[in-house]
């Protein structure tokens, strides 16, 4: 007999994060000599600016290869808290900080901590594939919070309320958002922290990775920003999109005080520390010159008009302009097709890489994801070939 683990039926219930598996299979074909155009990914497509590389080097050089302290060195969390003031206009303690490896450690952390069987848990749909996939992990009920086109792709507080109940532990919000780049208004933010404070038995997590991927001249509006919750809330935030470094792996979140013992001993237990020359780097980026942040913002700004300008001449294809972080989601129902096969056979018939609406839950449906951190020259070759692709 096979050794099995011991909780089998616990991971059985893990999902994927199909944008990852469209991503392999892209390498795939390309390596056998396609040429493949990748709108499937969600990382920027530029190289972390320099002088952030350069920290890393020189923390290295300059010896810092052993564990730092689990929660991550001081100078860094006392940056986040800098940041989160500058950014929010909240005061934070540094010693709420968490570094993590990545942000969606934050998601596993808040997500095993607060779920349960019997529990319940609320999670944007659709949605960052990894929140109902850790959910179901957890055994706690998925509860998905429709994310809607008529809704400009926010929650709608009321009805978010409205889906609480005494079962309830957790609900996740994602604003700028993964698929859909939508972003939730004050006042529907603000709706729902009125709704929330009444509920102390539940905790929200906000994922605020996009924060600085916004667009039009709109602010990004952080949970952070209103005290009456902040017992209730963990922020997930991080590195990897803002200044291009998802392969770096660093994160940070900010917990309340009564869970910092907690998440402060699951990280002793599961990874110890962060890397520590990602930590030095992660310094750089939050201090040094933000230019090439806004150089970024601009480049995604500038793609993101051209590829709705190109969608929306598509046979079928409808595309509403995203406030915020570099994805489209343009509604596919008119071209009769189904979303994922629709990205399958686009994929292997006219090497496009890009990921059916399905794969960020029910509620996709109808609807393709296109990251555009990419070139602009790619993203008219890639539409050219979806076009041509439609009307065989
Ligand atoms: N949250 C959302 C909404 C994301 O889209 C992603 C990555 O795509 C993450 C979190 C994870 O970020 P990281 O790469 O830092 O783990």
């Amino acid at each position: 007999m096979n050794i099995l683990p011991r909780s089998i039926k616990a991971f059985q219930r893990i999902g994927e994060e199909n944008a990852l598996t469209v991503l392999a299979r892209s390498v795939e074909l390309a390596a056998q000599g396609r040429d493949i155009i990748n709108l499937g990914v969600g990382q920027p497509d530029f190289n972390t600016p320099e002088h952030i590389v350069e920290a890393a080097v020189k923390a290295l050089r300059d010896g810092h290869h052993g564990y730092t302290p689990y929660n991550g060195i001081l100078p860094l969390r006392e940056a986040v808290a800098r940041r989160t003031l500058f950014t929010t206009g909240t005061e934070i303690s540094p010693d709420n900080v968490m570094i993590m490896p990545g942000g969606k450690v934050t998601m596993f952390a808040a997500i095993m901590m607060m779920g349960e069987p019997g529990g319940e848990i609320l999670y944007p749909d659709p949605g960052f594939p990894i929140y109902r996939s850790m959910i179901e992990f957890s055994g706690a009920k998925p509860v998905p919070v429709p994310i809607t086109h008529a809704n400009n792709f926010s929650f709608n507080a009321e009805q978010t309320l409205s889906q609480i109940n005494e079962n309830t532990r957790l609900v996740i919000i994602n604003s700028p958002a993964n698929p859909s780049g939508g972003v939730a208004p004050r006042g529907e933010i603000a709706a729902l922290v009125k709704g929330l404070e009444s509920l102390p038995h539940v905790a929200i997590l906000s994922d605020e990775i996009y924060d600085t991927i916004i667009y039009d001249g709109h602010k990004h509006v952080s949970l952070l920003e209103f005290p009456s919750i902040r017992d209730q809330l963990i922020v997930l935030n991080g590195w990897s999109k803002t200044w291009a470094m998802t392969g770096w792996r660093l994160g940070w979140s900010v917990w309340p005080d009564h869970l910092c013992d907690d998440i402060r001993k699951l990280a002793l237990n599961g990874w110890s520390c962060v890397n520590a020359s990602a930590q030095y780097a992660g310094i750089a980026a939050i201090d040094g010159p933000q230019d090439d942040v806004q150089s970024m913002l601009a480049a995604f700004d500038h793609r993101r008009g051209r590829i709705v300008e190109l969608l929306n001449r598509l046979p079928g294809i409808t595309c509403s302009i995203p406030k915020g972080a570099f994805y489209v989601f343009p509604d596919i129902r008119q071209t009769g097709w189904k979303a994922r096969e629709l990205a399958s056979r686009l994929l292997e018939e006219s090497g496009v890489a890009i990921v059916g609406g399905p794969d960020f839950g029910i509620l996709g449906e109808g609807n393709v994801r296109l990251s555009y951190a990419n070139s602009i020259e790619n993203i008219e070759r890639a539409v050219g070939r979806i076009g041509k692709f439609l009307s065989r």
